[in-house]
């Protein structure tokens, strides 16, 4: 890595970019034409640049998901405000249950990503780990539920929310772009599940050439046949949780349980060539993206009520982990079942097709 001089000799800026949103921050590209680095300017040492723009991109992603966290209370409060005031049939929109739902999963989720930026956050602090597939998961769900309440914001505002006379256009678009820099979602899921893969994925290489040489190896497999046969019936488990959050902090086991056989039968499997299955990619990555939220949860949620002495008054932390883990551990188990059960051959031929033909999907019949 080197700092370059934005007025040295070479170095040209293109022209300002027309964005569709964010646009008090100005983008253009940079040209770097034979441009000399003198070798005061070179950041740590030869070769160690990578890790220096991995550190770089693992704070901005935290970043992202705080300030994502923050954008989305913001134009909820807007939203909010207008559910209370805008009056149809007689009462406030707010009163109606499809408008209560939109708050209330806005709410929930908007707990969960402040607990997991919380919780990144502390490792950071405390330094000495590699905590690049947290910041990676932050990222992923912050963006995605910026975006996702945006619209409902403006969902909720009716008509005039489709207004520029109104924040709701601006927060869709402004938000729009968390979910490609910093690492396009699509790249940081791929990264948060072969970064996930890799130790499993050596702990079996090594009981694959134990096998190729059974006699010499019979530790190794006694050992990984008794560690497999145990790991099929017992969950890891989570002794920190509030006894009030028992049922949830058991739900979060079970997935961390079924999700590392599953991991383990797609290795098995697939071998190397999982690299090219981005259909159990993302699946993996999506289960492990709702269990590290999961967690933080359950974490904020005890700390909540300890902190409160007793559950009453813990009572609003209790709901959104009441309400957050059982969905998040939902759409977990989804994800694993799928790594076994899909119709991941479908959907490539569907694709190939389309993208063979240019043709989305067989033309209405009344347009032939
Ligand atoms: C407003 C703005 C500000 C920016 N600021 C900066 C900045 O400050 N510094 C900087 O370095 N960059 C910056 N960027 C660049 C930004 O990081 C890239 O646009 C982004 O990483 C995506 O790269 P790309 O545009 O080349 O898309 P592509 O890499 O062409 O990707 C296009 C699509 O294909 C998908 N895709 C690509 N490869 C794969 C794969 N292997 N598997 C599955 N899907 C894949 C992507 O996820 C995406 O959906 C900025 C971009 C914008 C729009």
């Amino acid at each position: 890595a080197f700092i370059v001089n934005a007025h040295a000799e070479g170095v040209r800026l293109g022209g300002l970019e027309s964005k569709m949103g964010i646009k008090a921050s100005d983008t253009r590209a940079v040209f770097f034409e034979n441009v000399k680095v003198p070798v005061e300017d070179r950041l740590g040492g030869v070769g160690g640049g990578f890790k220096i723009a991995l550190e770089i991109l693992n704070s901005g992603r935290l970043g992202l998901a705080a300030g994502s966290a923050r954008g989305t209370r913001e134009i909820m409060r807007i939203a909010m405000e207008h559910a209370r005031t805008r009056e149809q049939f007689g009462r406030p929109i707010g009163s109606f249950e499809m408008i209560q739902k939109k708050v209330a999963q806005a709410a929930v989720d908007c707990y969960a990503i402040d607990a997991a930026w919380m919780l990144t956050s502390s490792m950071v602090d405390r330094g000495g780990i590699d905590f690049s597939l947290e910041t990676a998961a932050c990222k992923v769900f912050g963006s995605e539920l910026a975006f996702r309440t945006s619209n409902e914001a403006l969902q909720i505002a009716g008509g005039i929310g489709y207004s520029k006379e109104y924040p709701y256009e601006q927060s869709v678009r402004d938000s729009r772009i968390n979910l490609i820099f910093e690492g396009t979602n699509e790249i940081l899921r791929a990264l948060i599940a072969l970064s996930g893969l890799q130790q499993p994925g050596e702990h079996l290489k090594a009981i694959g050439k134990a096998f190729k040489a059974p006699l010499r190896s019979l530790g190794v497999l006694g050992s990984y046949l008794a560690g497999r046969a145990k790991r099929q019936v017992t969950k890891p488990p989570i002794t920190q949780a509030h006894p009030a959050l028992a049922a949830e902090a058991d739900m979060i086991a079970s997935n961390v349980h079924d999700l590392a056989l599953g991991v383990e039968r797609v290795l098995m499997k697939h071998g190397k060539a999982v690299i090219e299955r981005q259909y159990l990619q993302e699946r993996m990555a999506n289960a492990a993206i709702d269990i590290y939220l999961s967690i933080a949860v359950l974490s904020r949620a005890t700390a909540a009520i300890h902190r409160a002495g007793e559950e009453p008054a813990a009572a609003e932390d209790l709901d959104m982990a009441r309400l957050f883990i059982p969905m998040a551990m939902r759409r977990a188990r989804r994800h694993i079942r799928a790594l076994a059960n899909n119709q991941d051959a479908r959907l490539t031929a569907v694709a190939s097709r389309a993208m063979e033909t240019g043709e989305l999907a067989p033309v209405p019949e009344t347009d032939r």
